[in-house]
C-alpha cells in the first residue's frame, strides 16, 4: 500500500505549491507583464498565502475538506482569472475524493481528470489556446497513461511534470485566443503563458510531496 497518498501527504502538497508561487512571484508577473497585466505572480501568492493561513487555523479533517478550503479560499481573495479557474479546479477535487481518507494513483487521476474538466468547463478555452490548459492537459494525460501501465505513483508523477513542461514551452510560439493575452493577438506569441507555468508548479509540487 505504499502508492496511496493520505491527508498529511495532499497538505504537503498544496503548502509545497503555495512556496513555489512565493519563491517564483516575481517570475509569474513578469511573465504576466509581457502578455498580460502583469499580476499573475501577486494574483497566486496572495491566494495562496491566505490558503496557508486558512490551513493553519484549523487542519481540515479530510482531503475532500483541505480542496474545498483551497478551492473557496483561492475564489474569494484571488481577483485575476486564474482565482475563479483555480478555484474551480480544487472544488472539483474536492467533489472527487467524496469521503475517501487516503487516494491512490487511478484516484489521483481521476481527481486531476476532473480539475481539469472544471477548469475547461468554467473558461471555455481548448488546447492551444495559450492558457494553463495547454500545461495541465498533457500533464493529466501523461499521469493517466503511466498509471494505467501500472507504473508506481513516483514515476507516474514524475511523467506528469515532464509532460507538464513540454506543455508550458509549446506555449510559447502559441498565439492567445482565451484571457487578457489575447487582447494582444499576434504579438501574444513568443511569450510564455504565465498560467501554464503556474500550473506545472502544481504538477511538480505533487511530484515532491505526494511520494
Ligand atoms: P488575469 O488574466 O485576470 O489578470 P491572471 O493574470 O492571474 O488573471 O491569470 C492569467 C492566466 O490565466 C493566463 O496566463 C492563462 O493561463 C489563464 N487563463 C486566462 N483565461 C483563461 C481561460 N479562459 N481558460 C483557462 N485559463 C485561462
Ligand atoms: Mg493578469
Amino acid at each position: 500500500m505504499a502508492d496511496t497518498v493520505d491527508l498529511t501527504a495532499l497538505d504537503r502538497w498544496i503548502r509545497e505549491f503555495a512556496r513555489l508561487i512565493a519563491e517564483h512571484k516575481e517570475m509569474l508577473t513578469e511573465l504576466d507583464s509581457a502578455i498580460g497585466d502583469a499580476d499573475h505572480g501577486i494574483n497566486m501568492h496572495r491566494g495562496m498565502t491566505a490558503v496557508v493561513t486558512t490551513l493553519e487555523s484549523e487542519s481540515p479533517g479530510r482531503p475532500s475538506e483541505l480542496f474545498k478550503r483551497t478551492g473557496m479560499t483561492l475564489v474569494s481573495t484571488v481577483g485575476g482569472a486564474s482565482g475563479p479557474l483555480y478555484g474551480t479546479a480544487f472544488l472539483r477535487m474536492s467533489a472527487t475524493v467524496g469521503d475517501a481518507e487516503e487516494l491512490d494513483g487511478n484516484d489521483l487521476a481521476k481527481m486531476l481528470r476532473a480539475a481539469l474538466e472544471g477548469v475547461v468547463q468554467r473558461g471555455k478555452a481548448v488546447p492551444g489556446d495559450k492558457t494553463m490548459l495547454d500545461a495541465f492537459g498533457p500533464a493529466v494525460e501523461a499521469l493517466e497513461a503511466a498509471i494505467a501501465d501500472g507504473e508506481p505513483l513516483a514515476r507516474a508523477l514524475d511523467a506528469a511534470v515532464r509532460a507538464a513542461e513540454e506543455g508550458r514551452a509549446k506555449t510559447i510560439p502559441m498565439v492567445a485566443r482565451k484571457g487578457r493575452a489575447s487582447y494582444l493577438g499576434e504579438r501574444s506569441a513568443g511569450h510564455q503563458d504565465p498560467g501554464a507555468t503556474s500550473v506545472t508548479f502544481l504538477v511538480a509540487a505533487a511530484a515532491t510531496s505526494l511520494v
